[in-house]
C-alpha cells in the first residue's frame, strides 16, 4: 500500500496535486476540509460545529476530526492506498493516524510537504476565493490566521514523520506539472511500488 500524507500550508497546492496523484497511483483521496464542507452543506451537527471553527480559520478540535477521519478510512476495505490531504494537522492527529494504520496492518509510507512562501500563499488563496465559494478564502484576516495556525500548531506535526525518516520537502512554486513531477519523483524513488 502507498499511504501518502500531503502536507503544507493552506494554498500550497495540496488539493490540486492530490487530484493528479489519485489518478496516477489509484489512491483514495481523503481531505478533512472537503469532508467538513460536505457536512456543512448537509447541515449536519458535525457541519455546524466545524463551521464555527472554519469561519475563523481555527482548527476543528482533534477528537472530532480524528473520529471523523477514522470513520472515513473504515469505509474502504482494501484500497491501493490513501492520500491524506489536510490531515494530520497536529501531533495528536499524527499519532492517531499511525495507530489507525497499524490497526489495519498498514503504515504511512511518507509525508510530502509542499513548501510555498507566505506572500505567494496569500495571493493564491485570494485568487481562489474569487470563485471557490469558500468564505475562508475571501477574508484576508482569516487567511492570515490560517497561515499562523499552520505555523504554530500544524508545522510541528512534520517532526513526527521526520523522526521516522518519512519526511520529504518539495518546492511548491512553479508550474503545476513541474510540481507534480517533483512529487512523483520522490514517490517513485522512495516507495516500494512503481
Ligand atoms: P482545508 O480545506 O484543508 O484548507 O481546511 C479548511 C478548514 O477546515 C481548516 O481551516 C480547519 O478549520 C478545518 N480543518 C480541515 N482539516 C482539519 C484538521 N485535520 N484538523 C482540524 N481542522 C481541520
Amino acid at each position: 500500500m502507498l499511504n501518502i500524507v500531503l502536507f503544507g500550508p493552506p494554498g500550497a497546492g495540496k488539493g490540486t496535486q492530490s487530484e493528479r496523484l489519485v489518478e496516477k497511483y489509484k489512491l483514495i483521496h481523503l481531505s478533512t476540509g472537503d469532508i467538513f464542507r460536505f457536512n456543512i452543506k448537509q447541515e449536519t451537527e458535525l457541519g455546524k460545529l466545524a463551521k464555527s471553527y472554519m469561519d475563523k480559520g481555527e482548527l476543528v478540535p482533534d477528537q472530532v476530526t480524528i473520529d471523523m477521519l477514522n470513520a472515513e478510512v473504515k469505509k474502504y476495505d482494501n484500497p491501493n492506498g490513501f492520500i491524506f490531504d489536510g490531515f494530520p494537522r497536529t501531533p495528536a492527529q499524527a499519532m492517531a493516524l499511525d495507530k489507525l494504520m497499524q490497526s489495519r496492518n498498514s503504515a504511512i509510507t511518507m509525508m510530502l510537504s509542499l513548501h510555498v512562501n507566505e506572500e505567494e500563499l496569500i495571493k493564491r488563496l485570494l485568487l481562489r476565493g474569487k470563485d471557490s465559494g469558500r468564505t475562508d478564502d475571501t477574508d484576508e484576516s482569516v487567511i492570515r490566521n490560517r497561515i499562523r495556525v499552520y505555523e504554530e500548531q500544524t508545522a510541528v506535526a512534520s517532526e513526527f514523520y521526520q523522526a521516522q525518516g518519512k519526511f520529504y520537502q518539495i518546492d511548491g512554486i512553479g508550474d503545476i506539472d513541474d510540481i507534480f513531477n517533483r512529487l512523483c519523483h520522490v514517490i517513485d524513488s522512495h516507495s516500494m511500488i512503481m
